[in-house]
């Protein structure tokens, strides 16, 4: 059996490919391409048809043309810059080859007078001769000319004709792979096999043809691959045996009636499906997915509180520290005083810290605050049980998987994200996650009405703001850059702080990237006891952060964020009682295509639908929190047009995590499409 029969020949170097030298691998490997599977996803982009052949008088000029031709004689002027010619006939005309640096010896054995010989390239003309100006396309052996040449994104220094070298041979050497998927499956791509797949799509017949059987197997395959990967991952995480925690439901319920507002339905299902898990014999590993404003925090807080009162240490990462403070007062002032809540920040010295590490590991700290700080080595819990981890989309699989065996094997995971996506790519996401969804808003909450304005209509806003302070409203500005870059046009935090502080005297404050944390912090205490009405600042406040009295939220240059960012930055007023309002402004008048986005989001309040109207319109790529969280780019799949293999593959995955199906025929297909070290430790 030689390798090439196995699906390990496609992860081979590309030097295992005939005329890949070093040089070519190394172009490749700029583009990403690192083997021979990789190079499978260069396709072609159409193609140049050199089967028919003309004779030389009917030549088209300009044109890609084939002709039999047979060398006459050559001219090799020796002379620096003049060309060599070889002058050709058929027996309808002559036509001249000619050569810019090249040997006499290569073009004699290419062109060897009297022998018929097939050429291919585009025609030119001079001084009253057909000419073909270094063809590429010479052989004794027409079949290899006369066929169908596609042609590629080309990367720099490999010629079209070096492409179709390698992918012929790749594909003539293909490994015929034992089908991975079951029958069902199967006959939903009309039974093709990945194999056949494969050559149809480098077939440049096949171009386009994105419904065709073929290459939605393939693309299915793709999903699948990711999906089944992630399915692995959270059975192996739940998985992990641990003590049980026993929830206390009468004391939760005391905790929860002391709250000065009532839960919604969805946080109530939430906290039990949360408590479902702290109290099962295996290891929780949930992610609880709301809109911004939805009322994740007291959830989370709730868990935590049922752990404590298990006996066991609770964990909470925010990923700025000013929301690690939020999070802390809030504990504050509903847990019981006998809880030892404590808060490691920027502020804490090292005397302070080294305090608070002391006390952690020796279990006198039931809950502690902070950002990443908190799970750096030196940081030993005593008796850690529940680790939660807000806002943090932007934590990808990898990472969320090594935090969760960091916690240790008694330790439950639960993470946060206001981030919503599209149903199509939970599973791609979260797949690794158990998930639970709060979709209900807080009753008591009022729409919050969204404005479009031009910049130059300044003044409006000015007016309204002037009303809304005078009836003690707040108000967040937000601009999206810190200073006046040079090139990009982008309005300044900075600028705009001082013409409004011209307009509204010591009501107006400025935040941005560069204020240092203790100024940040100040800050916004400030705001948050209404000491002044305006908060100018770029888009750090967009995560967690909660102020009640703000119901006023402007947005300079609106265009340049993407929909669910603008709902994210929305989500920031509203919060309260009262109406709230959000003025979205842009520098021109806005195109079709960015109506129709900012008219989602005026007729819309759920991030969840936000989100999938924006991807329609913008495709998957920019949503917000997808560039970062690490999710891989699909070579093929999308998930707009095939959201229902999405589904398809969703179910399967299903339907195999149910039966207890062996995963070990997927083998090839999660080596070969998904070759992050994680999958190791699976199949
Ligand atoms: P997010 O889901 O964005 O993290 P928060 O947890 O910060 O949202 O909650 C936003 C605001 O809503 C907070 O002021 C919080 O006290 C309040 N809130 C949470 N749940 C409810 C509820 N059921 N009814 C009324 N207000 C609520
Ligand atoms: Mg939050």
């Amino acid at each position: 059996m030689n390798n090439k029969s196995n699906y390990k020949y496609l992860l081979s170097d590309l030097n295992k490919l005939k005329g890949v030298g070093v040089k070519t691998k190394n172009l490749l490997k700029k583009k990403n391409v690192n083997n021979i599977f990789d190079l499978l996803w260069k396709l072609p982009k159409s193609y140049i048809d050199r089967s028919l052949s003309s004779k030389i008088k009917d030549l088209r000029i300009g044109e890609n043309q084939t002709i039999n031709i047979i060398p006459q004689k050559y001219s090799f002027p020796r002379i620096r810059n003049l060309p060599n010619r070889v002058l050709c006939s058929d027996d309808t005309g002559q036509i001249d080859c000619v050569f810019f640096n090249s040997y006499e010896g290569y073009i004699k054995k290419i062109l060897p007078i009297g022998k018929e010989v097939t050429i291919s390239g585009k025609i030119g003309f001079y001084r009253n001769k057909y000419q073909l100006t270094n063809p590429k396309y010479i052989s004794e052996d027409s079949s290899i000319i006369k066929k169908k040449h596609n042609t590629y994104e080309l990367t720099e220094g490999i010629s079209e004709k070096m492409y179709n070298k390698i992918i012929y041979q790749i594909i003539k050497d293909l490994p015929k792979l034992d089908e991975w998927h079951s029958s069902e499956i199967l006959k939903k791509f009309n039974g093709i096999n990945w194999n056949d797949s494969i050559k149809k799509l480098h077939n440049p017949e096949n171009i386009g043809k994105y419904k065709n059987d073929f290459y939605q197997r393939l693309v299915f395959d793709e999903i699948f691959s990711t999906f089944l990967v992630n399915s692995e991952i959270r059975k192996k995480i739940k998985k992990i045996k641990k003590t049980k925690k026993k929830i206390n439901i009468k004391k939760q319920n005391e905790l929860i009636e002391n709250l000065n507002f009532e839960l919604t339905n969805d946080q109530v299902k939430t906290i039990k499906e949360i408590n479902q898990d702290l109290s099962a014999p295996t290891k929780m590993f949930r992610l609880l997915q709301g809109d911004v404003g939805s009322g994740k925090t007291i959830v989370s807080l709730v868990a935590a509180f049922n752990t404590i009162n298990s006996g066991y240490q609770v964990a909470v990462l925010a990923p700025t520290e000013i929301l690690a403070r939020q999070h802390y007062n809030l504990s504050k002032k509903i847990f019981p005083k006998r809880f030892n809540i404590e808060l490691i920040s920027g502020k804490s010295d090292y005397k302070d810290k080294k305090h608070i590490l002391d006390k952690l590991s020796r279990h006198q700290i039931d809950i502690l605050f902070g950002t990443h700080a908190i799970f750096q080595n030196k940081v030993n819990y005593k008796k850690l049980g529940l680790i939660i981890i807000d806002e943090q989309h932007k934590f990808g699989v990898n990472q969320r998987k090594k935090l969760s065996d960091k916690g240790g094997d008694s330790c439950d995971v639960m993470l946060m994200t206001a981030t919503p996506i599209p149903r199509t790519l939970t599973m791609s996401m979260y797949g690794d996650m158990d998930i639970s969804i709060i979709r209900e808003k807080p009753k008591n909450r009022k729409i919050i009405k969204t404005y479009s304005k031009l910049e130059n209509k300044i003044e409006d806003v000015i007016k309204f703001l002037k009303k809304e302070i005078n009836q003690g409203n707040q108000v967040f500005w937000v601009c999206p850059l810190i200073e006046e870059s040079k090139k990009i046009d982008h309005s300044s935090a900075v600028e705009k702080f001082k013409y409004l502080k011209k307009i509204f005297p010591h009501q107006v404050a400025l935040l941005h990237g560069k204020t240092n944390i203790f100024e940040k912090e100040k800050t916004l205490n400030e705001f948050l006891n209404n000491k002044f009405k305006i908060l100018v600042s770029t888009t750090i406040i967009e995560v967690g952060i909660d102020f009640p009295n703000a119901n006023v939220i402007i947005i300079e240059n609106a265009n340049k964020f993407g929909l669910s960012q603008l709902h994210q930055l929305r989500g920031r007023v509203g919060r309260g009682n009262r109406e709230s309002a959000c003025i979205l402004m842009f520098k021109s008048n806005l195109t079709e295509n960015a109506k129709k986005r900012i008219n989602i989001l005026k007729n819309s309040n759920d991030g969840f639908e936000i989100s999938e109207e924006d991807m329609k319109i913008r495709g998957f790529g920019d949503l917000l929190g997808f560039k970062q969280s690490g999710i891989k780019n699909f070579k093929l799949a999308d998930p707009i047009h095939n959201a229902d293999l999405f589904l398809l593959a969703e179910k399967e995955m299903r339907r195999i995590e149910k039966s207890n199906e062996d995963i070990s025929k997927f083998k090839p297909l999660i080596k070969l499409y998904d070759r992050a070290d994680i999958i190791n430790d699976i199949v």
